[in-house]
C-alpha cells in the first residue's frame, strides 16, 4: 500500500486536530520509514520479482522482521504514542498517532502477499490485494480522495503556501502512485528501492510544511 498510508495521515487529523499531519503522516509510513535502514544495514531483505504479474508485485520482501512484523508493529506503535506523549503531553493526539503506526501493518496484512510475519521467525500471513491490481487501485484511490477530503474541509488556508502546498502534494503523490501502478517494469536494483524510499521522507517535511500554513476551521456547535 502507498497513497493509502498517506491518506489515513490526512484523515487522522479529525481525530486528533492539534497534532500536524507532518506526524501523523510520518506515523502512518513509519514501518516503511525504517524498512530502507534496515536494508541498508543488511538486517532485512527484499529481492526483485522478474517479470512480475503486476507492478504491485515487482518485489519479494523476503525477510522484514523487525520493520513489518506485527509483534514489531505494536513495539513500534507503542514507542512512538510515547514519545510523542512525553514531547507534546497531548494523549489523544499519542493515541491516535501510535494506532497510525499500527494501521500501517493493517492495511499491508489487507495487501501484501503472505510475507508479513507475526514476529520475528513466526508464520507470514497477508490478504494477497495485490493480485487484484484494479481492486487495489480503487480501495486506495477512494481512501486518498476521502483522507485529502476530510483535511481540506477542516482546514483552511492561513496564506496562499497553504492552499498551493497542499495542492501540489496531492497532485505529487496521485502522479506518483499513477506512474508506479501503471508501469511495466521492475525496479533496477535494490538499491534504487532502497534510495526511492529514502527520498519519500520527504513527504513528511513537506506535510508539516502544509500543516503549519493552514489552520484548523473552528467545528461548528451543534
Ligand atoms: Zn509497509
Amino acid at each position: 500500500m502507498f497513497i493509502g498510508h498517506f491518506a489515513v495521515g490526512l484523515a487522522a487529523k479529525r481525530a486528533a486536530p492539534r497534532t500536524s499531519i507532518g506526524t501523523l503522516t510520518l506515523a502512518a509510513v513509519f514501518l516503511d520509514a525504517l524498512w530502507p535502514l534496515f536494508l541498508l544495514l543488511g538486517l532485512e531483505r527484499a529481492e526483485i520479482v522478474p517479470g512480475p504479474p503486476n507492478s504491485f508485485l515487482s518485489l519479494n520482501f523476503t525477510y522484514y522482521p523487525i520493520s513489518h512484523s506485527l509483534v514489531m508493529a505494536i513495539v513500534w506503535s507503542l514507542v512512538f504514542g510515547f514519545v510523542y506523549k512525553a514531547r507534546t503531553q497531548y494523549g489523544r493526539g499519542a493515541l491516535w498517532v501510535g494506532l497510525l503506526v499500527l494501521s500501517h501493518w493493517v492495511l499491508d496484512f489487507l495487501v501484501h502477499l503472505p510475507d508479513l510475519p507475526l514476529w520475528p521467525g513466526g508464520p507470514k500471513v497477508g490478504l494477497g490485494l495485490w493480485n487484484y491490481p484494479a481492486v487495489t487501485i480503487l480501495i486506495e484511490s477512494a481512501m486518498f480522495v476521502a483522507g485529502v477530503w476530510i483535511y481540506a474541509s477542516m482546514t483552511r488556508a492561513r496564506n496562499r503556501i497553504g492552499k498551493a502546498a497542499l495542492g501540489a502534494y496531492v497532485l505529487v503523490l496521485a502522479a506518483l502512485y499513477i506512474a508506479d501502478a501503471g508501469s511495466k517494469s521492475t525496479p533496477p536494483s535494490i538499491t534504487v528501492v532502497v534510495l526511492t524510499a529514502i527520498v519519500a521522507w520527504l513527504f513528511v517535511p513537506w506535510a508539516y510544511w502544509i500543516d503549519t500554513n493552514r489552520e484548523v476551521r473552528t467545528l461548528p456547535h451543534p
